[in-house]
């Protein structure tokens, strides 16, 4: 059985592998100066963590290096990691639940980047905690999308609303909601089309998801969850942009971490969004899922690596 923080390493493996290597093949005796700093922008740029985030990140590291009269280049690593790190401390925390009633889920992204496998991985583990839990299938765009979550609820043994192919989204997240509080379930997930005619009516259609929840229950929806493909690199910035001026998102999903060498993407979206990243994908199973935990993640990404040995071989 591998441990939580195992699937961690694991799913960040690809990403290790890549910056941890180049950052380390950087430091070996060189000096510090203008060229070295370029290199170890072009390396994290390369990582996907933003431009504007590396640019300013190397700056401070720099004046760091400057007033800790560092002059060996082994020993800007640990800053380079502590950098990362307090960018990513601002970010996390839990989902915002109910304080009573159901608590509603809103989950929104693009076509393919892990909406309803996200959604069936958290329900598989809200159902794990004791929780009841119901899924609205308001991805009503292909009778596909109904069946694939339908059968992940299935599996995941909670229950679901939906409506036939083509059916009004909001119609089907109006009867879940009522359902969800008739039925008295701790959480209920609403999956959404990732694909629309347009951008445009993807956003209308979102936003009368979001008016249908609000309009049926105070204070709801709890959460809007963006899932974003760890794979699209900056894209999936752009992607948080547009959806962000719609709905006021409340967190992101970064699925799909362990299919990239650029999880750095993570920094890039943590420093520009200002929307705590909650989750992140990590593989296809239900269990790899886990809540971000920016001490964790940055811990499993450079753990034994300032040390220079190779993790598990
Ligand atoms: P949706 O269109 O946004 O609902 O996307 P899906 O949930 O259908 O997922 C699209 C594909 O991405 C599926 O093949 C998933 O198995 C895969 N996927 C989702 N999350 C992850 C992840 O964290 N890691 C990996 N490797 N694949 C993922
Ligand atoms: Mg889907």
């Amino acid at each position: 059985m591998v441990g939580l923080f195992g699937r961690l390493k694991k799913g960040l493996a690809k990403t290790k592998a890549s910056l941890i290597n180049n950052l380390q093949g950087l430091v070996r005796g060189r000096k510090l100066d203008d060229e070295f700093y370029e290199e170890l922008e072009d390396i994290l740029i390369q990582a996907d963590m933003g431009i504007d985030t590396v640019m300013e990140m190397v700056e401070e590291i720099k004046e760091e290096a400057r007033v800790k009269k560092i002059g060996e280049s082994e020993e800007i690593f640990p800053i380079v990691q502590e950098k990362i790190e307090e960018i990513l401390l601002e970010q996390g925390g839990g989902l915002n639940w109910a304080e009573e009633g159901p608590t509603i889920i809103m989950v929104v992204g693009v076509n393919g980047v892990g909406k309803t496998t996200s959604i069936a991985k958290l329900a598989y583990q809200f159902k794990k905690e004791g929780k009841k839990v119901l899924l609205a299938a308001a991805d009503t765009f292909r009778a596909a999308a109904i069946d694939q979550l339908e059968l992940w609820a299935q599996h995941a043994g909670v229950q679901i609303i939906k409506h036939q192919e083509g059916a009004d989204p909001a119609a089907v997240t109006y009867d879940a909601v009522k359902a969800a509080v008739s039925r008295d379930v701790d959480v209920l997930m609403v999956d959404t089309a990732g694909r629309f005619h347009n951008r445009k009516n993807l956003m209308e259609e979102v936003g009368k998801i979001k008016r249908v929840i609000d309009r049926e229950l105070p204070n709801a929806p709890h959460e809007i969850l963006l899932v974003l493909d760890a794979t699209t690199g900056q894209n999936a910035v752009s992607q948080a942009r547009s959806f962000n001026e719609m709905l006021d998102l409340t967190g992101i999903v970064l699925a799909k971490l362990d299919g990239t060498a650029k999880g750095g993407i993570v920094v890039s979206i943590s420093k520009e969004l200002n929307i705590p990243v909650k989750y992140i994908g990590l593989g296809e199973g239900m269990e790899d899922l886990q809540k971000f935990d920016s001490r964790e993640f940055v811990e499993a990404l450079f753990e034994e690596a300032s040390r220079g040995e190779d993790d598990e071989g």
